[in-house]
C-alpha cells in the first residue's frame, strides 16, 4: 500500500482529481473553485502594510482578473529585525478588502498557536516553504474544515511534499492545494529554480490541486511573468503571486513584487497561453462587487480564454 494513500491518486481512479472550493466560510467571499479546469489567481503583496495598500491591491487585482487576495499579516521572515508584518491588525485589514471586493483570502499561519485565531479571518490557511515539516502544524490545519495552500519547502522532494499533504489528509482535512514555489539549487541568477516538473509530477502523483508561485521562485519582478506562462502550460491549476502598488517602497520581497501594470500584462500574456491550452481564466463577475474606497474604482475587464467554465 501507498504511504500517501489519502493523497495519492488512486490506479483504479486515474482521471480522478479533487477540486477545492474555496471561500464557503466567509459570507462576503464570493467562492471559487480550484481545481475543476479553470486557471485561478491569487495575487496580492508580500504582506499586508496598511489599509490603503491592501484595499487598493485587492481592487486592482480583481479588476485584473485575479481570483484570490493573498497578503501576509504574520511573516517568516529570515532576519529577526525585518517587518515580521501587522499580526491581527493586518488580519482585520484583509477581511476588510475582502469586504469590499468579494476576493477570498489567503494568508499565512506560522505557528500551531496562531491557527484558531487566523481560521476566524482567512478563507485558505497558507503554510509558508518553511513551515513543510511542521508535523504539529500540520495536524493542527488537518482539524478544520478550511483549505489549505501547502508549499514545498525550498529542500523538499516531491515525495516529502506530498507525505506533508498526507499529514494534513490524515487528520480529516482533504482541501488540499499543492504549491511550487521553487527549490534552491547551485544556481544564483534567480532566487530559486522553479522546478516546472514538478507540476505534472505532482498532477500524476497525487489528485490534489497545484498552484504555482513564480515570485518567490524568482526573485526578480521581471522573470515572473515567463515563469507564470510556463506554470499554465505545464498544466499547474493557477498562480499565487506579489503584487505591490509601489514595488520599490514594499517593506518585504520588494524585487519580485509586480506593479499594478506589470500584473495587467502578465494578465494579457496569460490568456493568450489559456486560449491555446484550452483553459478559462474566469475573472470575478459581478463589477459592482467592487466596491470603490479611497482611490477611483476600476472597472473589472474581462480576461477571458477557452471555453467558460
Ligand atoms: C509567502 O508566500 O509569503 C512566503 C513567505 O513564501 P514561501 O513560504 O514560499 O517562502
Ligand atoms: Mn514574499
Amino acid at each position: 500500500m501507498s504511504d500517501t494513500p489519502l493523497v495519492a491518486r488512486s490506479p483504479h481512479r486515474e482521471h480522478a482529481s479533487t477540486a477545492v472550493v474555496v471561500g464557503l466560510m466567509q459570507p462576503d467571499a464570493r467562492d471559487v473553485t480550484i481545481g475543476d479546469g479553470a486557471f485561478v489567481i491569487a495575487a496580492g503583496p508580500c504582506s499586508v502594510e496598511d489599509r490603503a495598500m491592501i484595499h487598493e491591491t485587492a481592487r486592482a487585482v480583481a479588476a485584473g482578473g485575479a481570483r484570490l487576495l493573498r497578503g501576509g499579516a504574520f511573516k517568516p521572515r529570515t532576519s529577526p529585525y525585518a517587518f515580521q508584518g501587522l499580526g491581527t491588525e493586518g488580519l482585520e485589514m484583509l477581511a476588510e478588502a475582502r469586504a469590499a471586493t468579494g476576493l477570498p483570502v489567503v494568508t499565512e499561519v506560522l505557528d500551531v498557536r496562531q491557527v484558531e485565531l487566523i481560521a476566524r479571518y482567512a478563507d485558505v490557511l497558507q503554510i509558508g516553504a518553511r513551515n513543510m515539516y511542521n508535523t504539529p502544524l500540520l495536524a493542527a490545519v488537518g482539524e478544520l474544515g478550511l483549505p489549505v495552500l501547502l508549499k514545498r519547502s525550498f529542500a523538499a522532494t516531491i515525495r516529502e511534499l506530498i507525505s506533508a499533504a498526507e499529514y494534513i489528509a490524515v487528520r480529516g482535512n482533504t482541501r488540499i492545494i499543492l504549491c511550487e514555489r521553487g527549490i534552491r539549487t547551485f544556481e544564483s541568477s534567480t532566487r530559486n529554480t522553479l522546478d516546472v516538473a514538478a507540476i505534472p509530477v505532482l498532477k500524476r502523483e497525487t489528485h490534489l490541486p497545484v498552484l504555482v508561485d513564480p515570485s518567490h521562485a524568482a526573485g526578480r519582478a521581471e522573470l515572473v511573468a515567463p515563469l507564470a506562462c510556463a506554470a499554465l502550460a505545464a498544466g499547474a491549476d493557477g498562480l499565487i503571486v506579489e503584487v505591490h502598488p509601489t514595488p520599490a517602497n514594499a517593506r518585504s520581497d520588494a524585487d519580485q513584487s509586480l506593479s499594478f501594470a506589470q500584473f495587467e500584462a502578465m494578465m494579457l500574456q496569460l490568456a493568450i497561453i489559456a486560449g491555446a491550452v484550452q483553459r478559462p481564466i474566469v475573472p470575478l463577475h459581478g463589477e459592482a462587487k467592487v466596491l470603490p474606497i479611497g482611490a477611483a474604482p476600476r472597472r473589472a475587464r474581462a480576461v477571458r480564454a477557452g471555453s467558460a467554465r
